[in-house]
C-alpha cells in the first residue's frame, strides 16, 4: 500500500480555504481525513447538546463534501484529550500515513494534547505539519511597541488594519481536486449526530453544511451588510449575520468573511461603507478575543484576565442564579433574551451584553456561572469569545471603561426594543401590554399576567456592586 498525507479536523470543517488540507493535497499523496468526536471532553468544557449535535451535523456534511472528491473522514475513538495520542498513532500505522497536517487550536487544553500528539508521531518520523486557520492574522503577530500582547481593543484593531495593509492576508485557498479512489471507508457520522440529539427547533435554526453557510454569507453581505451600523443593535431586527455558529466550529473561515465584506465595499456608497466597516471592526473583536488568549492564557485557566478582581466576592444565590437562567428575573428585557438563548440556542449580541451585566453587575453573581451557562446552550459557543464578552461585561476583562459602566436593563430595553416587539415573541405572557409599561409593568399588571416582580431593587445593586469594586 502506498503512504499517505491524514488531515486531523478539529474547528475547521471544510473543504475550501482550509490550509491543512489544502498542503495535504498539494503533497499528491493519497489524503485521508479524520475527526475525533470527544464527548466527553466536550463536555467536561461545557458544550450542551446543541453545541454537540451542531459540530456532528457539520462533521458529517463535510463526511460528504470529502467523500466527493474521494476524500474517507474516519472516526478516531477518543472520549477525551488524553485517549488522543494513542488512537491517532494507531490509525498513523494502520493506514501507513507519513505526514500528519491539522489547523491549530489555541486553547491550552488543546495545545497540551497537540503537542503530545507531534512528540509520538515525530518520534516514528511521521511528519507533523502545522497550520493556521483560527484567525487572519496569528494572534501572537500584533504587539504594542514595547513587544507585548494588547490589552485594550481600539489600539489592537488600529495595529490589526496597518498589518493587514502590509501582507497578502486574504488570499483564499481552492477547495481540493478529487483524488483516485481509495479503498477506505468513511465513519457514517449520521449515526453518530442521531446518538446526540438536540431539539427541533435549533436544528431547523441553524442549517448545517459549507455550502449553506456560504449562501448566507452571500445573502448578508448583499443585503444586511449595507444597514449593518444602523441595525445590529435592534434584537427584534434580524440585522446582524447570524454566522457566529459557522465561525466557531469552522465551516467558514475568519478569512472568508472578512474578504466578503471587503468586497462589498467596492462600489458601496460611503454611508454602507461606513456599515460595512463596523460589521469588519466585530471580526476583528473576534481576532483581539484570540489575541487576549493566547498573549494572557490565565483566562484559558478560570482566572480573570485583571487579576485585582480575584478579590470580589460573588455572591452564591443559586436561587437568583436560578431565575437567571429561566428568564424569570423580572426585568423583561433580560428574560425575553435568556428565553431567546434557552429555545434557540443562539442570543443578539446587544442582549449578551445587558444578560451578562446583569448577572454580573446587578445580582452580583460570578462571570463564571454565567459563562459556563452560555457555553452549555449556545450553538456557537467560542471560548474565546465567550470568556471574552463575560469578562467584559464583568470588569475583570478588557474593557477599557472601569467597572462603574453598569447598564440599567429597563433604560436599554426602551431604548433597543422601544415597542416592545422583541419582549412580546418571547415573553408572551406580556403579549397585551402596551409598550409604554412592558418594559417594567407595574405590579398589578405583574400579578395579572403571573410575571414575577423584580427580583433586586437596580439602583441599589448598582450602588452595591459600585462599593464592592471601589473597595478591591
Ligand atoms: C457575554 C457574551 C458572550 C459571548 N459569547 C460568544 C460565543 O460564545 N461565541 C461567539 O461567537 N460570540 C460570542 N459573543 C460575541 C457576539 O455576541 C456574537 O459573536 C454575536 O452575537 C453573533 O451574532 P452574529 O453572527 O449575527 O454577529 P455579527 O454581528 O454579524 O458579527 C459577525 C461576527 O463577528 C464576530 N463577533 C461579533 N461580535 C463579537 C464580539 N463582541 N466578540 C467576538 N466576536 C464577535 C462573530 O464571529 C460574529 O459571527 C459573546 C458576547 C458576549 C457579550
Amino acid at each position: 500500500m502506498k503512504h499517505t498525507a491524514l488531515v486531523w479536523f478539529r474547528s475547521d470543517l471544510r473543504v475550501s480555504d482550509n490550509p491543512a488540507l489544502h498542503r495535504a493535497a498539494k503533497t499528491g499523496l493519497p489524503v485521508i481525513g479524520v475527526f475525533a468526536p470527544c464527548i466527553k471532553q466536550w463536555q467536561q468544557h461545557d458544550w450542551g447538546a446543541n453545541k454537540i449535535n451542531y459540530v456532528l451535523r457539520q462533521v458529517a456534511c463535510l463526511a460528504d463534501d470529502l467523500e466527493k472528491r474521494n476524500i474517507p473522514l474516519l472516526k478516531l475513538t477518543a472520549e477525551d484529550f488524553a485517549q488522543v495520542p494513542d488512537v491517532l498513532v494507531k490509525l498513523v500505522k494502520k493506514h501507513k500515513v507519513s505526514a500528519v497536517y491539522f489547523n491549530d487550536e489555541l486553547e491550552i487544553n488543546e495545545q497540551a494534547r497537540d503537542e503530545k500528539v507531534q512528540k509520538q508521531l515525530e518520534a516514528m518520523d511521521v511528519e507533523v505539519v502545522r497550520c493556521h486557520d483560527q484567525t487572519v492574522i496569528l494572534p501572537n503577530a500584533i504587539k504594542t511597541k514595547t513587544d507585548d500582547f494588547y490589552k485594550v481593543y481600539t489600539p489592537y484593531r488600529k495595529a490589526w488594519e496597518a498589518e493587514l495593509d502590509k501582507g497578502e492576508y486574504l488570499t483564499l485557498l481552492p477547495k481540493p481536486k478529487k483524488q483516485s479512489a481509495l479503498d477506505i471507508q468513511s465513519e457514517n457520522w449520521q449515526a453518530i449526530v442521531e446518538k446526540h440529539p438536540t431539539s427541533q427547533a435549533v436544528i431547523d435554526l441553524w442549517p448545517a453544511g459549507e455550502a449553506a453557510a456560504h449562501k448566507q454569507l452571500q445573502a448578508f453581505c448583499g443585503d444586511g451588510l449595507l444597514t449593518y451600523q444602523d441595525q445590529r443593535d435592534f434584537p427584534a431586527i434580524e440585522g446582524t449575520s447570524r454566522l457566529s455558529a459557522s465561525l466557531a466550529c469552522g465551516v467558514l473561515s475568519a478569512k472568508q468573511c472578512y474578504a466578503a465584506g471587503l468586497q462589498a465595499k467596492d462600489g458601496a456608497s460611503p454611508k454602507e461603507q461606513t456599515q460595512i466597516s463596523t460589521w469588519l471592526s466585530e471580526l476583528i473583536w473576534r481576532e483581539f478575543y484570540r489575541h487576549v488568549l493566547v498573549g494572557f492564557p490565565r483566562v484559558c485557566r478560570n482566572q480573570p484576565f485583571k487579576t485585582a478582581t480575584r478579590k470580589i466576592p460573588w455572591s452564591d444565590n443559586e436561587e437568583h442564579f436560578k431565575a437567571w437562567c429561566d428568564g424569570r428575573t423580572g426585568f423583561p428585557i433580560v428574560d425575553a433574551a435568556m428565553r431567546q438563548l434557552n429555545e434557540t440556542g443562539w442570543m443578539h449580541n446587544r442582549l449578551r451584553m445587558i444578560v451578562a451585566m446583569f448577572l454580573t453587575k446587578d445580582l452580583l453573581i460570578d462571570w463564571r456561572w454565567g459563562e459556563r451557562y452560555f457555553m452549555n446552550q449556545l450553538v456557537d459557543g467560542d471560548f474565546a469569545s465567550n470568556n471574552g464578552g463575560w469578562q467584559w461585561a464583568a470588569s475583570t476583562g478588557t474593557d477599557a471603561v472601569p467597572y462603574f459602566r453598569i447598564f440599567n436593563p429597563t433604560s436599554q430595553s426602551t431604548r433597543f426594543d422601544a415597542r416592545g416587539d422583541f419582549l412580546r415573541q418571547y415573553l408572551p405572557e406580556l403579549a397585551e401590554i402596551g409598550s409604554k409599561d412592558i418594559h417594567d409593568p407595574p405590579p398589578l399588571v405583574r400579578s395579572s399576567c403571573d410575571y414575577p416582580l423584580p427580583i433586586v431593587d437596580h439602583a441599589k445593586a448598582r450602588d452595591k456592586t459600585l462599593a464592592t469594586f471601589k473597595n478591591l
